[in-house]
């Protein structure tokens, strides 16, 4: 037992003393919340083992997969207003023709005047009420850096595995809750990356589903980003929904995939939070160290030989396990 493990088992007995055994919620105070974030996840853990996943397995081709990453990225640069961003849109009207496809065409202001982004969105009817949605972003780095950053991994990874995930729902007829795609533009800053500046598609689109009624529906979003590093170490992230990442570890924990999970935790900024902030369960599959300290990250050596279809394969799976894990929790 470390020294800090130790000074938290004492503060836990303390606070137990003085207050009683359901006390563990306040947030007040640096010691309370250390006891707090030592118990929460072994509750979680217990609260998330009730949980049966029901419909049928689900898994992608990761061959497949990989292949429309190495489609994606030969179009180069795909950040808004470039030949790349016109091309990858020709490339998803293509794919996805058969499931529904709706574009979300805006234009955002951004620190460099207005800019077209589009989102995509493939839908997959299913057999009750409800919608989870899975995510991905379809732009590179901005501002363009002539072409030698193709975002492979960043950008490039996760919208080839939606493709292949498309494939499968298209396969078979969706059991559960509905299943949509959103592939979405304009998640990276223009300038410096702010509240503001970021995560134009998805914000946009959180708008729009409020507006319309969508998000009441959505029981869960689930959001890949930078998922193919052939080193997958899927962070525990601190901005998602607490028992949807519990959800995503015992599907992990259910293919044998664990230990590319929740090694680390860290709090991300991504395309999930506009509708965390709309009270909708989210989960970031983000793997956030690229290459040694993340070195790789945003960056030229951010190219498609760092990548394994067994890192595509893997969160794949996890996504669709997941989706499994949220049809069969009690509402
Ligand atoms: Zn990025």
């Amino acid at each position: 037992m470390t020294k800090r493990k130790f000074e938290i088992l004492i503060l836990v007995l303390l606070t137990i003393a003085l207050l009683g055994c359901d006390s563990k919620k306040s947030s007040s105070g640096t010691a309370e919340t250390s006891s707090t974030q030592a118990n929460q996840p072994s509750q979680r853990a217990q609260a998330a083992s009730n949980v049966e996943p029901q419909g049928p397995a689900m898994h992608v081709d990761p061959a497949r997969a990989m292949q429309y990453v190495k489609e994606i990225v030969a179009f180069g640069s795909r950040w808004p207003g470039s030949k790349g961003q016109e091309k990858v849109a020709a490339y998803l009207r293509s794919k996805l023709k058969a499931d529904h496809l709706e574009e979300d065409a805006f234009v955002a202001d951004t620190p460099a005047g207005k800019l077209s982004m589009r989102n995509f969105i493939a839908k997959f009817q299913g057999t009750k009420d409800g919608i989870i949605v899975l995510g991905s972003h379809i732009d590179t780095l901005y501002p363009p850096k002539g072409n030698n950053f193709v975002g492979a991994n960043d950008g490039g990874s996760s919208t080839g595995l939606l493709l292949a995930i498309a494939d499968e729902l298209r396969s078979k007829k969706v059991e559960g809750y509905s299943i949509w795609l959103a592939f979405l533009d304009g998640e990276e800053a223009i300038q410096s990356w702010t509240n503001d500046d970021s995560t134009y598609g998805s914000r946009h689109l959180a708008a729009k589903w409020l507006n319309d009624g969508t998000i009441a529906k959505i029981k869960a979003f689930l959001l890949a980003d930078m998922i193919g590093d052939a080193d997958l170490d899927i962070e525990r992230d601190l901005n998602s929904t607490p028992w949807l990442e519990d959800l995503v570890l015992q599907a992990a924990q259910r293919l044998g995939y664990q230990s590319h999970f929740f090694v680390r935790e860290d709090a991300v900024s991504d395309d999930h939070q506009p509708f965390a902030k709309l009270g909708v369960p989210v989960a970031d599959l983000i793997d956030f160290n690229y290459g040694y300290n993340n070195s790789y990250w945003h960056t030229p050596e951010d190219t498609i030989d760092k990548l394994s279809p067994r890192s595509l394969q893997i969160t794949g799976d996890v996504m669709l396990e997941t989706i499994r894990f949220v049809n069969g929790r009690r509402q």
